[in-house]
Formats: C-alpha cells, sequence, structure tokens
C-alpha cells in the first residue's frame, strides 16, 4: 500500500521562507474543518526553517534546518491523546478539531515541539500536511507547491520503495527523537556535523601564491578517512566529521615541496585552520 512522506534537503533550501509564507496564505483566516480550524498570524508557525551555522570567517557554512510536525508512524502525541490524534491510513497525522479545543496540553504531547497553541480560538494545532488539499487531489501541499528550489518534495509510495529511497539518497531523521518520522532529511551532515578547512600556500618571489592542486589525506588512529585536493586558493575542506571525535591527522602533498602533517582535535564546533606554507624541495 502506497502512503506520503516528506523530504527535505538541506543543501537545497536557501532559507526564503516561502513556505512558511505559503502555509500563513492556506491557513491563516482559513477553516479547512473538519481537517483544521484557522492558524494564528502571528503566534504559531506551523512550518520554518531554522538558520544553522558552522564555522568562522573565513571558512563559513550557513543552511537552514526546516521544521514542522514529522507525522510520526509510531507519534508520541497519539499515544498520548489517542481520542484527539488520528493517524490516517495515508500516513498523516491529524487532530481532531473538535476535540483539540481547550486543550493546551496537547502542546506537551509532541516531544519535537511541533503542536503550538491558538489562543485565540483556543485550540491545539500542528501541520495537517494540507490534507484538505491532498484530499481534493492536489499532488502537494501548499509549502512544497511553494518552495522555488524544490528543498520541499512529497512522495507516494509504498514502504519497500521509500527504504530504497531513503537508502540512496542518505535520508536521515532529523534526530534520534522517538516517534518515526515520515519527515526525513537529506544532506543533514550540514546540520549534524563538522567541517575541517584551511589553506595551502608557498612563498616565490617574496610574493604568497596559493598551493592549488596539493593532495591532503585525513586520517583518524592512522586509518584514511578521506582524501580532497586544494582549489585554485589554496583552500581545502574536509566535511561531515562527527562531532566530539578526537585527533585527526592530514597529509599533505605538492610536487617539488616538502610533505607537511597536520595534527588536529575536532570537538565541538568546526576546525578552521590557519594558512600552512609549504616548503620547497632542496634539490
Ligand atoms: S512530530 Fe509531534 S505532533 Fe507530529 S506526529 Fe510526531 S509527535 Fe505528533
Ligand atoms: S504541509 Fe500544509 S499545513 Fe503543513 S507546513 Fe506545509 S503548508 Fe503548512
Amino acid at each position: 500500500m502506497e502512503s506520503l512522506r516528506m523530504i527535505v534537503d538541506l543543501a537545497k533550501c536557501v532559507g526564503c521562507f516561502n513556505c512558511l509564507m505559503a502555509c500563513k496564505d492556506e491557513h491563516v483566516g482559513n477553516a479547512w474543518l473538519p481537517y483544521t480550524d484557522s492558524q494564528q498570524k502571528h503566534a504559531q508557525n506551523w512550518i520554518e526553517p531554522l538558520r544553522h551555522e558552522r564555522g568562522k570567517v573565513p571558512y563559513t557554512d550557513l543552511c537552514y534546518v526546516t521544521r514542522l510536525c514529522r507525522h510520526c508512524d509510531d507519534a508520541p502525541c497519539e499515544k498520548a491523546f489517542p481520542a484527539v490524534v488520528q493517524k490516517r491510513g495515508d500516513g498523516i497525522v491529524l487532530l481532531d478539531a473538535e476535540a483539540a479545543k481547550g486543550k493546551a496540553e496537547l502542546v506537551a504531547a509532541c516531544p519535537h515541539g511541533m503542536i503550538s497553541w491558538n489562543e485565540e480560538l483556543r485550540t491545539a494545532q500542528k501541520c495537517t500536511m494540507c490534507a484538505h488539499l491532498l484530499d481534493e487531489g492536489l499532488p502537494e501541499p501548499r509549502c512544497v507547491q511553494a518552495c522555488p528550489l524544490r528543498a520541499l518534495s512529497i512522495i507516494k509510495c509504498t514502504d519497500a520503495v521509500f527504504a530504497e529511497i531513503t537508502e540512496n539518497q542518505g535520508l536521515l531523521p532529523l534526530d534520534d527523537g522517538p516517534g518515526k518520522p515520515r519527515v526525513l532529511y537529506k544532506n543533514l551532515y550540514r546540520y549534524t556535523s563538522n567541517f575541517i578547512a584551511g589553506a595551502l600556500c608557498f612563498m616565490e618571489d617574496g610574493i604568497e601564491k596559493a598551493a592549488a592542486g596539493a593532495k591532503l589525506r585525513l586520517f583518524a588512529g592512522g586509518v584514511p578517512l578521506k582524501e580532497t585536493e586544494a582549489d585554485f586558493l589554496g583552500e581545502f575542506k574536509f566535511d561531515g566529521i562527527p562531532r566530539n571525535t578526537g585527533v585527526f591527522r592530514i597529509d599533505c602533498s605538492l610536487s617539488g615541496f616538502k610533505p607537511r602533517e597536520i595534527e588536529l582535535s575536532v570537538g565541538g564546533e568546526s576546525v578552521c585552520l590557519a594558512p600552512l606554507c609549504l616548503e620547497r624541495r632542496q634539490n
């Protein structure tokens, strides 16, 4: 049987906030009953891209992590409030709009903070996956349709097909939290891991030049992990390094220059190395 999933690609999102605005456009001032009452204009966001920065100048990386209800298969909110939360056959998790009225305690039932309180209507609410539109035959929720870079996508397929897509695209849940989410993330390393960046140079006629094309190999405990090449500015980057993983070594080599080793340790932050100057070999 086919069901719905959403994929959020961190490498494509540029933080335009079109998803948030589209959700507002669809739901503020519009009650799509029996699916949901209208959303508050300012006090709630059912979807939100959160800015995440790594590194420091000159080696920085900025991404946006879009958060919304995960439409969990083993939803903690459903376990806590089975009379209010409905899991549909297509995977969408809905709050019963009538039953959710006056139940502020529903907000705490989502461990991911995705249920919010509508003070104007005194009701608990969350993303509906735009079920009112999908049930009308539209192919996508409003936020997905509004994303100009297709950083959000929705897929309807069997569990077996989605398992293959998950494997092929390296999809991951946002965290290890409970619930078996139906919203999975691509390129999540930009949120969960660190990078090591730096630059290699050499001196020629008193001028500092970029060591473009230098080969760099990253080791941990003597085991080779990754390889890269310095770009035309002599800069290099190893990304996807798990946080707090300890001591690494980088071997640097460039034809005509003495090889160099860099020892470093990776803690909770990305590592930005000072430029390293290579020495010419003596003939
Ligand atoms: S993310 Fe939260 S509100 Fe959404 S289904 Fe999971 S537990 Fe429920
Ligand atoms: S699927 Fe619909 S309700 Fe959910 S965040 Fe997107 S626009 Fe809002």
